[in-house]
């Protein structure tokens, strides 16, 4: 039976980074995917990615083929399109990227680092002993072989298919089912326009609830006239097929007229705060299987990459000197929950909100600058939003607007900090978890019950 210190399951973007980080310090890592060798980092994805993630790993930026066009910001458009906020900045600056090409780099740093890669195997259990991770149960797609391969820790990396997550017994302490509200089903495809984009150096986002219910329409354009446009909508039980809308709604439009289709497919996105504890006994959780995606637009390659870089290090501190057991592996929770996990936490009471509202309430609020394009751009980078609440209270004096919108603001603001707060102060060890957790659900089934109250989520659950 082969061993390694570590298994890494999934060679997708979280699992590469966690797989070079520990085997350049010297670690024994195997790294699985059910992806052949080639097809490794070919993945259904709008392709944009910050240009700040690529600073934060100390990674050189995309550059030949790997880059499909430069993003200096985004646009977002209101339902009735009357409002567009066109905001740029740092935390917006960016790349399109090949993404096939990206992912492939990536293995390339993996393997380079010292990292074995079993490709075309397919994992479908965690081993199990004494309530603690110990490896893998997988089978080799080319010869049908059935393997267990041991290891002293073991990260899920798999993606929203979350393949250990899923199948880890209560005592572990990490969450197995993330619900469906939490999760934004998508269709997207890469087009070749006839003619050229207005502005290609800006990602198009298009609030509208109706054809895309807690999700939006995005079109990304990359260089040459081509375009990754794709539509998501919050995967409630009888949602509508978000291909059905996109071709119905956004693939009607004049830009597509004449256009050819290059690639389409489909994809899921968790679109929630993290998964409360990344760790437990011989096991790490992280990139989509820990829904480490910003709640609000999705990108989910940064925080991935992030996700694996932690926990590659913290891993690599100390795998020397003691057992995998929760307590030693929690600093990779600390670490993660205090930085980007208290953003995602922020942004995903402002999802969970927008997600609430109307269109109605939406065009109100872009028209009259109830939300800044200043708002937003912190929004984005996960900082707290500021409502310009007194040119809100303005127009409701005005008689133009809406008390209820008002009322839910104020209350997304207050929730918004409250959670951010609990995140700050994110236990130091597993004793004091329990009680943290029961904090943190109580805030989020609180928001949801109040901003879902009679919203489009709620309805179509019905
Ligand atoms: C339609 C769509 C659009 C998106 N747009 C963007 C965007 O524009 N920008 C952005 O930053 N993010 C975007 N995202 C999110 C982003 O793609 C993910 O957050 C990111 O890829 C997560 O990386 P990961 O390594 O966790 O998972 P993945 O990249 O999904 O990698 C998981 C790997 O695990 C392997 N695997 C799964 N199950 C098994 C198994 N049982 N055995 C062995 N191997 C297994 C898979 O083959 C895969 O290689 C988008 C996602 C979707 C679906």
């Amino acid at each position: 039976m082969e061993r390694y210190d570590v298994i890494v399951v999934g060679a997708g973007t979280a699992g590469c980074v966690a797989a070079m980080t520990l085997a350049s310090k010297g670690f024994d890592v195997c790294l699985i995917d059910r992806k052949d060798r080639r097809a490794i980092g070919d993945k259904v994805c709008g392709d944009a990615v910050g240009k700040h993630h690529f600073d934060a790993l100390g990674l050189p930026y995309p550059s030949g083929e790997e880059k499909e066009g430069d993003i200096v910001g985004v646009k977002i458009y209101s339902p009735d399109r009357e409002s567009v906020f066109r905001i740029s900045g740092y935390g917006l600056t960016g790349f399109m990227i090949n993404r096939h090409l990206f992912g492939q780099r990536l293995l390339k740093y993996a393997l380079d680092a010292g990292a074995v890669l079993m490709d075309k195997v397919h994992v479908s259990a965690p081993i199990l002993k004494d309530g603690s991770v110990r490896g893998v149960i997988a089978s080799e797609i080319r010869r049908g072989e059935k393997l267990e391969i041991l290891s002293d820790v073991t990260i899920d990396a798999s993606g929203v298919a979350a393949v250990i997550r899923r199948r880890l017994p209560p005592e572990i302490g990490i969450e197995k089912e993330i619900s469906w509200e939490d999760k934004v089903v998508c269709y997207r495809e890469i087009r070749q326009l006839s003619g050229e984009i207005e502005d290609p150096e800006f990602c198009e986002i298009y609030l509208n609830l109706t054809v895309a219910p807690g999700g939006y329409i995005w079109v990304f354009p990359k260089r040459n006239g081509v375009v990754n446009v794709g539509l998501g909508v919050a995967s409630t039980p009888n949602h509508p097929n978000p291909k059905d809308q996109l071709y119905r709604y956004v693939l009607s439009e004049p830009l597509f007229e004449g256009s050819s289709l290059l690639h389409g497919g489909g994809g899921i996105v968790p679109t929630r705060r993290p998964i409360d504890s990344l760790v437990g006994g011989g096991v790490v959780v992280i990139g989509d299987a820990a829904c480490q995606v910003n709640p609000i637009h999705g990108g989910g390659i940064g925080p991935s990459m992030m996700g694996g870089k932690i926990s590659g290090e913290v891993l690599s501190e100390a795998l020397d000197s003691w057992e995998p057991t929760p307590k030693s592996l929690w600093p990779i929770n600390v670490r993660f929950m205090k930085g980007y996990g208290k953003k995602q936490a922020g942004l995903d009471v402002f999802r969970i909100f927008l997600q609430g509202i109307t269109d109605e309430d939406l065009n109100y609020g872009m028209k009259y600058a109830v939300i800044t394009e200043d708002d937003l751009l912190k929004a984005s980078m996960g900082e707290p939003i500021r409502l310009n609440i007194e040119e809100a209270t303005r127009r409701i004096f005005l008689g133009l607007g809406r008390l209820r919108l008002l009322r839910s603001l104020y209350k997304m603001a207050r929730t918004l900090r409250e959670a951010r707060r609990l995140y700050e102060r994110y236990p130091s060890s597993p004793d004091e978890f329990p009680r943290w957790r029961m904090e943190i659900r109580r805030i989020f089934d609180e928001a949801k019950a109040s901003f879902w109250h009679e919203s489009t989520i709620t309805r179509r659950r019905a």
